[in-house]
């Protein structure tokens, strides 16, 4: 009888897509795929480590799938794995533990996945890792937009981060092999590809004496018939004027920029050690607004740096509050082992953070609402995914809005023309489509 397998994934869209790769692994080597949460004889965990949070919740989960099924064969790889091994194996009834070099030769290690009483733990040094594992995946929520990994790890510094200790180096996959990806997702039937990495703006792969960087991937991409192609995340001093050239004349791509900032604060961003100034990302927001009309932008910010007074969270939420974007993605800062931001003082109290997290976040909200009613009687295209309640279908649109309708199944999986009518909430807009 085939061995049934779950897998579950915590974290990032690159893990979202890897545990798909996983998967698709699993089912070809003749294993049955069942659900997160039902009974299965293995179960692989792909973990994230971002926050003490993502750490507490990895252990959580392993803990709730041994109550149920003691039997199961247990598997936890990621970047938790990779950085806390000792943690995990701590927990009695876990079989192996995978580093991020080891992730997809997980057949090579888990002896026919039979239980031990002890858990084995293989990782590498990270830097020894040079590997790039082609990761693409259907975005688990919509099946409509596929995710394209072309780029892994971070040579950057950023003082809070793990991800390069975790992840490793930065490195990319093969210009070539990034088109045969995107023919194979566009035979699948995917009408999105959303290009995805830890720092995707950081593609560089040298062939010989040639360099291709990320314009080159976007020029190549251009060629194929993929209806559209959505960057993900792109540092802002990777975001060139030929890339903001591509996006503005090309119609398949969207015209939508997810752009960290971190902080407002002159000072902050320093202890931060990213490789731009406000001015300088200032600067750029104005020149995307100016270059692509109703272009939408969403900004990653921590609250509650160490060093975060009051008076240098009031420069964020003023920088914020002017700049012409569409959205925040709002995150509270989290200690995490190794890294410079631990060592520096001023401690912002978890409550404080708390705070300032919902300050922001309800002016990520304000933002969306102005946006929206910017974008009020405009039309527009809108790929809607699959019907997820009874009542209605969800999708978006080039420049990010979440819009609904009501359920029409027709609809799934088409790009269809759109005319945004009501703006009264931040969660969608609402319209008429086709
Ligand atoms: S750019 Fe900075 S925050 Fe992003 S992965 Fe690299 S080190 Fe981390």
């Amino acid at each position: 009888m085939h061995k049934s397998v779950s897998l579950h994934t915590l974290g990032c869209k690159l893990n979202y897509s890897e545990t798909s790769t996983l998967a698709s692994r699993f089912s070809a080597g003749g294993f049955e795929l069942r659900e997160f949460g039902e009974r299965s004889d293995i179960f692989v965990l792909n973990t994230c480590s971002v926050t003490d949070n993502a750490d507490k919740e990895c252990r959580q989960i392993i803990r709730s799938v041994l109550n149920s099924n003691p039997d199961t064969y247990i598997i936890v790889t990621g970047c938790y794995a990779q950085l806390q091994p000792d943690e995990i194996s701590a927990i009695h009834g876990v079989d192996l533990i995978l580093g991020s070099n080891e992730k997809f030769k997980l057949f090579d290690y888990a002896e026919n996945f039979e239980k031990k009483d002890l858990s084995c733990v293989f990782t590498s040094p990270i830097n020894e890792i040079t590997e790039f594992d082609y990761a693409y995946s259907s975005d688990v929520e919509s099946r409509t937009r596929a995710f394209l990994k072309i780029q892994d790890g971070c040579d950057y510094n950023c003082s809070f981060c793990t991800i390069p200790m975790a992840r490793g180096g930065s490195r990319s996959l093969e210009l070539s092999k990034v088109i045969d990806n995107a023919k194979k997702l566009l035979d699948l039937g995917y009408k999105e590809m959303v290009l995805t990495g830890v720092n995707t703006g950081d593609y560089m792969y040298k062939l010989g004496t040639d360099k291709f960087k990320l314009i080159d991937v976007l020029n190549e991409l251009d060629k194929l018939d993929i209806p559209r192609i959505r960057i993900s995340s792109i540092e802002p001093n990777l975001l060139t004027d030929d890339i903001i050239q591509l996006v503005s004349s090309s119609e398949k791509f969207c015209k939508h920029f997810h752009i960290p900032l971190q902080s407002g604060d002159v000072e902050i961003l320093k202890l931060m050690r990213r490789r731009y100034n406000r001015d300088q990302y200032e600067e750029l927001i104005h020149k995307l607004n100016s270059a692509i009309p109703k272009l939408g932008i969403g900004v990653d910010v921590i609250v509650g740096f160490p060093g975060e007074t009051e008076e240098r969270f009031e420069n964020t939420f003023m920088f914020l509050e002017l700049l012409p974007v569409s959205y925040l993605h709002v995150f509270s800062y989290s200690e995490r082992r190794n890294t410079h931001a631990i060592t520096l003082p001023g401690r912002v109290d978890t409550s404080e953070r708390k705070k300032r997290s919902r300050i922001l976040r309800e002016l990520s909200n304000k933002k969306k609402l102005q946006f929206y009613s910017k974008n009020h009687g405009n039309s527009h295209n809108v790929l809607f995914e699959t019907i997820k309640d009874d009542d209605h279908i969800y999708g978006f649109t080039e420049n990010y809005i979440k819009v609904r309708v009501p359920a029409r199944p027709e609809l799934e999986n088409t790009i269809v023309p759109f005319t945004i009518t009501r703006t009264e909430s931040y969660n969608y807009a609402e319209g008429e489509a086709g």
